[in-house]
């Protein structure tokens, strides 16, 4: 893994309300409290964020949103920009998650709100990852390279080091299907090597790749062990504080 610091990232969809999620916040924070060598990320509904946000204060668990706009203000009903993520606390905001992408979302619009998200100095999880269908056309590659290209596009060295990929295989999110280790490592190196032509070897090295889709606290170590995966993007198992905690220790 070298000197990539695992990260693991908790996607609680649209799920609790704020109170439920202080809770499961304030259990986190217990069980967490003495992992220091795991960046650990939770991204409750946006109506959750300012309140987690004071529970986990001082604690060594961080904040993304699920979500952000790529105007910074204005007339965009409905929208909440990176500056308005920030101010509550946010220091991560996952972009482009399949869900998302299903709704109509375009690598092209996940290109804009990154561009967005990086000046409000928010850490983009960008998410990519190809349908059963894909897979089983042989388009694996293929689609994941495009999807990357599209969504980071053209950025500075400086900028890169900034963004993390999550492959999430959509076959396997949600749906206690998950892509054996081998054929996590077998993309996750085909995309470091393809973010190696477009950014340069020594940004692609560093960058941190995650591996998201039913990863539980029973599949983790074998999946995380694998040598370009440096982290998990976990829904469902990280609306539960044991198998969460446990999915997080299996960095250790
Ligand atoms: C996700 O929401 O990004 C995800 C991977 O979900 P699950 O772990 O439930 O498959």
């Amino acid at each position: 893994m070298g000197t990539r610091k695992p990260l693991v990232v908790g996607n609680w969809k649209m799920n609790r309300t704020s109170t439920e999620a202080v809770a499961l916040a304030r259990e986190l924070r217990t069980k967490l409290s003495m992992v220091h060598a795991v960046e650990v990320v939770i991204c409750p509904g946006f109506t959750a964020l300012e309140s987690v946000s004071r529970t986990i204060e001082g604690s060594n668990l961080a904040l993304g949103a699920q979500d952000c706009f790529w105007e910074r203000e204005g007339a965009f009903t409905g929208e909440v920009s990176p500056m308005q993520l920030k101010a509550v606390g946010c220091g991560y905001v996952v972009l482009g998650h399949s869900e998302r992408r299903q709704l109509g979302e375009t690598s092209e619009q996940v290109h804009r709100k990154l561009l967005a998200a990086l000046p409000a100095d928010l850490i983009p999880i960008v998410c990519v990852g190809e349908s059963a269908q894909e897979r089983e056309a042989n388009e694996t590659f293929a689609v994941v390279s495009q999807q990357t290209e599209r969504s980071l596009g053209t950025l500075s060295a400086a900028q890169a080091s900034q963004v993390v990929v999550a492959y999430e295989p959509v076959w396997a999110i949600g749906t206690g299907r998950q892509a054996t280790p081998a054929q996590a490592q077998q993309v996750h190196a085909m995309l470091r090597d393809h973010l190696g032509k477009l950014l340069g070897p020594q940004v692609a090295g560093a960058m941190r790749l995650l591996y998201g889709g039913s990863v539980k606290a029973s599949n983790a170590r074998e999946l995380l062990t694998q040598p370009d995966v440096d982290g998990a993007l976990v829904g469902g198992a990280s609306l539960q504080a044991e198998e969460f905690a446990a999915i997080v220790k299996a960095n250790l």
